[in-house]
């Protein structure tokens, strides 16, 4: 099969049907970016790597950092301390949804929505983790050391995050954080502020599809159960209130983040990383949604596929 034919085909595809996307409007430096831009990578286990489209521009991770601040806690802090603070069931609401922390637990339902995500971030923060060693694992994860913050954006998501805030100081409250809400607010926008390429996310998403050696150098990177434990969460909650929809259609574990990202696993064989800024109502790409839906139908990469998987 040639991956590099299938993967140009997906981004044609997909960029005939993603003209109702609108760049996240409620952070505004998010809203200027071109809802046009689309690109994509597949970063395989057996070193070959195929690009297209806008592969190589820069944006920002937003809520994809939830999956690297939960592997950090994981390994610093362990699974019980982390599972303590944080529950592993989808919610059904959206990812900025404040309700259940009212009516259900103070405690997040899981680290995938952004209060489970400033909790897990108030737990490196009380631990004297900083957004220095935060950035530091996202090199080693992507294997780039001139990734960075995004300055403007950090400074955006810091103005425009009063509902985030608001999840923060309800947690303070009820003695979930481990850290005063502004600090733990302040790790979780600098996380996510931070900027990747679809290469920096498919060679992370290759990591965790190789659960946690790095197929190069075959150095173990990141502890087998943490990989599981984050492939598993991206199942069941990594594309927000449409990660149903999302499994039965692509049928990867998946993360997305309202700067356009997509990143997806396929077990022991590759990491796939798709970009666009055009959002759909439940902040998911829908360009980058399209090239992972058509390449999995392609390529037969659905966790249930019948067909033989052609990658
Ligand atoms: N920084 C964004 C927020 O807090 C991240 C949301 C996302 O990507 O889902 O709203």
């Amino acid at each position: 099969m040639d991956i590099q034919n299938v993967l140009n085909d997906a981004v044609k595809y997909a960029a005939e049907r993603m003209e109702d996307g609108k760049s996240a409007a409620y952070i505004p430096e998010l809203a200027k970016e071109d809802p046009r831009r689309l690109g994509a990578c597949i970063s395989m286990v057996d070193g070959r790597s195929f690009t297209a489209g806008d592969w190589d521009h820069d944006f920002t991770m937003q809520s994809i950092s939830k999956t690297i601040t939960l592997i950090m806690a994981l390994e610093k802090l362990g699974e019980e301390y982390v599972f303590s603070k944080v529950g592993v069931e989808p919610t059904g609401d959206s990812f900025n949804s404040i309700v259940k922390l009212e009516t259900r637990t103070p405690h997040p339902l899981n680290p995938m929505i952004n209060a489970g995500a400033i909790a897990i971030s108030s737990c490196l923060t009380g631990a004297g983790y900083s957004f220095e060693d935060y950035l530091n694992t996202v090199r080693q994860l992507c294997g780039r050391s001139t990734i960075t913050l995004n300055e403007n954006v950090y400074l955006s998501e810091q103005k425009a995050g009063n509902r985030n805030r608001a999840m923060a100081y309800l947690m303070e409250n009820d003695n979930v954080l481990d850290c005063a809400a502004e600090e733990a607010c302040d790790l979780y926008f600098k996380a996510c502020s931070v900027n990747v390429n679809t290469r920096d996310l498919a060679r992370y998403a290759r990591l965790l599809a190789n659960n946690g050696t790095d197929p190069e150098t075959g150095r173990r990177i990141i502890d087998s159960r943490m990989t599981c434990i984050v492939k598993t969460l991206m199942i069941t909650c990594g594309m927000y209130d449409a990660s149903g929809y999302f499994a039965l259609n692509v049928g990867l574990p998946a993360k997305s983040g309202v700067g356009g990202g997509i990143m997806a696993t396929l077990e022991k064989k590759a990491g796939l990383a798709a970009y666009s800024p055009g959002l759909d109502a439940k902040g998911n790409s829908i360009g980058a949604y399209y090239v992972l839906q058509y390449l999995s139908e392609k390529l037969s990469l659905h966790y249930f596929s019948a067909e033989e998987c052609l990658i």
